[in-house]
């Protein structure tokens, strides 16, 4: 064995993931094959996946036409374990972490003005594509983005969807002080960093348990 192939790692064939089969139905634990990554895909071997109201949503049948059977989860982290032939940018090891987009066409006139979110022919982890309530998924080698180590477990997963958003909102707001901020996690030092985000005369709203203070 050479040593490259020692530092491989193992991929069982088979592996345990929770199957939606129908809308409606509770998911079901059941043994699937290990997917092969296509070309531009990648393997990776699952550490954490968050539960997002969306996955909700499609379980309850409130989005249509879902891929069926369908593995569900689009908070994916993990470790890639195989590449595609034609995968560049990703290497075996690398910790990631693949959210609810999971890929886009990347020709057409959405995806040419930087609007990929809102390409036609895209597809979504945990919905048209089998995501991460399983020990193994595969992902678009484009759609996998790096983690740094301290977001590599169960932490970084809602990254992947509430923290992307959030991120994407704030991004889009410009750097000018805010008018007002909203907190909608239960953490007391957040309140601190929206006090500091805000103008002067700030309102700093704090949402929980359907209670606001402000
Ligand atoms: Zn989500
Ligand atoms: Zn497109």
């Amino acid at each position: 064995m050479s040593t490259e192939d020692a530092a491989r790692p193992v991929i069982p064939a088979t592996m345990q993931a929770m199957v939606l089969d129908k809308p409606g139905t509770p998911l079901r634990l059941m043994a699937l094959p290990v997917p092969m990554p296509g070309p531009q895909e990648v393997l990776v071997k699952i550490t954490a996946c968050g539960v997002c109201r969306t996955d909700l949503h499609v379980i309850d049948g409130e989005l249509p036409h879902p891929k069926l059977p369908l593995v569900p989860g689009h908070e994916i982290v993990g470790t890639v374990v195989r590449t595609g032939e034609q995968v560049g940018s990703r290497k075996i090891g690398d910790v990631v972490g693949i959210p609810w987009m999971g890929y886009t066409c990347g020709t057409f006139r959405y995806c040419r003005r930087q609007q990929e979110n809102l390409c036609e022919y895209a597809l979504f982890t945990g919905y048209t594509l089998d995501g991460g309530y399983a020990e193994y998924t595969v992902a678009y080698e484009k759609y996998c983005f790096p983690l740094a180590t301290q977001y590599a477990g169960p932490e970084g997963a809602p990254l992947l969807c509430a923290g992307l958003i959030g991120y994407r909102s704030y991004a889009m707001k410009g750097p000018e002080l805010l008018d007002a901020a909203i907190i909608f996690a239960p953490a007391g030092e957040l309140v601190p960093a929206a006090l500091q985000s805000v103008d002067k005369g700030p309102i700093a709203c704090c949402g929980r348990n359907g209670l606001s203070a402000v």
